[in-house]
């Protein structure tokens, strides 16, 4: 039986590489729903392609779209609500979840509700709600299966060697386009530069988050959450070439990797046929004229990534602040609002107001999302 699919922001990075997967795997994947903010004609070439797939508009209501408007009724649902209509009605058996940013709770929220399991990209669900996206997935009998390369990379590591002996985990970085800069050349720097990712090709968001580390600071906190690891357990070591995606130190001393090429279409194609390992095309590594470093990482030129070890310390909603604070000024960065230095220093300034309160439902974690926004938005006004 071929396996329902679901692509949440099916018009990104991880979308398009998902759309990749499903192509190359010879009908063994039913796309039954793609959902993209503002990319109307994305969705209609995709509706070409895989006819029986429902569609989900979230940035545009029926009145303002006349480019999906003539498909049969019942394939297009608009708005945020719309999306979550479609998820519960359209029968995956696993949803891909690329949303970029905190818009991408909700949808994963309501994927797990309808017992599907979430092959999960937008660490933010992590980062924002764990002990309620984990209480979900137990009530309805669904997995949660990290996309993220690091994290899919860890899990692979954790379910090969057993969680008892895992002592210590090691997340590789890249360190980004400005790793040997020296902050008198970061006060510089252009929203130009920092697109400008050496290894990877993803959304602009996280790339600028894989400028200033904060991307690395995100995933420190999701690997603490995924793995059930304190803080001081997880080690960030820069590695350049992004072939390494990942280690775990065992009890024993032992160190165990995972290397691929850096192609995100590996850890989909894991996450998507999971618990089997299949024949997959993505990742291939040629070992010949291969060179692997790691750098220690430097919290002076990259603050937000010790902030990131700071706010999974504090508890509370401080990685709730955390995210909503970076993910707001990040976007005034890439619409030359502030300068690429002013990022972890309103960052820093709202992680230093109270966070104090439990992430254990969503109002309460939506309230501190925006209270750390509307924070960020006061400096910047
Ligand atoms: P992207 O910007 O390329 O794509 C984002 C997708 O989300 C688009 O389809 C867009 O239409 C949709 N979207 C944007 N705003 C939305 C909203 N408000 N509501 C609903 N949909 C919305 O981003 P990306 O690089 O694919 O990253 C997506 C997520 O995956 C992020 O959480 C990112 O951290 C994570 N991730 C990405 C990569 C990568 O290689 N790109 C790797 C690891 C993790
Ligand atoms: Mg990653």
């Amino acid at each position: 039986m071929k396996k329902k699919t679901a692509v949440l922001g099916a018009t990104g990075s991880i979308g398009k590489n998902t759309l990749d997967v499903l192509r190359g795997a010879s009908g063994k994947f039913q796309p039954v729903l793609f959902s993209a903010n503002s990319d109307a004609a994305a969705l209609l070439k995709l509706s070409k392609e895989f006819p029986c797939a429902k569609l989900a508009l979230t940035g545009k209501t029926k009145t303002e779209d006349n480019i999906l408007s003539g498909l049969p009724a019942g394939t297009v649902f608009y708005g945020k609500e719309g999306l979550l209509d479609a998820i519960k009605i359209c029968g995956a058996d696993i949803a891909v979840n690329g949303i970029a940013g905190a818009a991408g709770l909700v949808p994963s929220i309501a994927v797990l509700e309808s017992g599907a399991d979430l092959a999960l990209a937008n660490k933010e669900t992590i980062v924002m709600a764990a002990p309620l996206v984990f209480k979900k997935a137990k009530e309805n009998n669904a997995k949660i299966i990290p996309v993220d390369s690091e994290h899919s990379a860890i899990f692979n590591l954790i379910n090969a060697h057993g969680r008892e002996a895992l002592d210590e985990i090691i997340l590789t970085a890249s360190g980004g386009p400005f790793r040997n800069y020296t902050i008198e050349q970061l006060k510089n720097v252009t929203v130009k530069d920092a697109l400008s990712h050496p290894t990877w090709s993803m959304g602009t968001k996280i790339t600028v988050d894989s400028a200033s580390l904060a991307n690395k600071g995100l995933e420190v906190i999701e690997a603490a959450r995924l793995f059930d690891m304190p803080g001081e357990k997880i080690k960030v070591t820069i590695h350049p070439q992004s072939i390494v995606h990942s280690m775990i130190r065992l009890s024993d001393g032992a160190v165990y990797a995972q290397l691929s090429r850096p192609d995100m279409r590996l850890p989909i194609h894991e996450a998507l046929n999971y618990p089997a390992v299949t024949k997959s095309a993505w990742g291939v590594l040629d070992f010949e004229n291969l060179t692997l470093t790691f750098e220690k990482p430097d919290y002076k030129r990259f603050p937000l990534l010790k902030f990131a070890y700071d706010a999974l310390n504090a508890g509370g909603l401080w990685t709730v602040a955390y995210n909503a604070a970076n993910e707001t000024v990040v976007h005034a960065f890439i619409n030359k609002q502030i300068s690429f230095l002013e990022i972890p220093s309103i960052v820093e300034y709202v992680l230093n107001k109270d966070w104090g309160g439990k992430p254990d439902d969503l109002p309460s974690i939506m309230d501190a999302d925006r209270k750390a926004r509307e924070a960020a938005l006061g400096v910047l006004c």
